[in-house]
């Protein structure tokens, strides 16, 4: 498996799952109080480095209310890092 971790992707608006730093990754939901934390070697596996993370949180999440533009979900990241 290629490492694309060595190989950051510029110009890209967000972070994808490869190139988080850290060694977790951390969602809450204000709104519906989901919490959880999950390894980032874990959802490498299971989701791919070219996953982006405003992606991922929603995959994590699960949230009903994902898709309900009225009232959407608010998960994110804790560790909120600049980009
Ligand atoms: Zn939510």
């Amino acid at each position: 498996m290629v490492d694309h971790r060595r190989e950051p992707m510029v110009g890209r608006g967000s972070w994808s799952l490869g190139e988080w730093p850290l060694l977790l990754v951390r969602v809450l939901c204000d709104k519906c109080g989901r919490a959880g934390q999950y390894r980032t070697d874990k959802l490498l596996e299971q989701h791919g480095a070219g996953t982006t993370m405003p992606d991922l949180r929603h995959i994590i999440a699960q949230c009903p209310r994902r898709n309900n533009h009225s009232d959407p979900c608010m998960i994110v990241f804790v560790d909120r890092l600049e980009r």
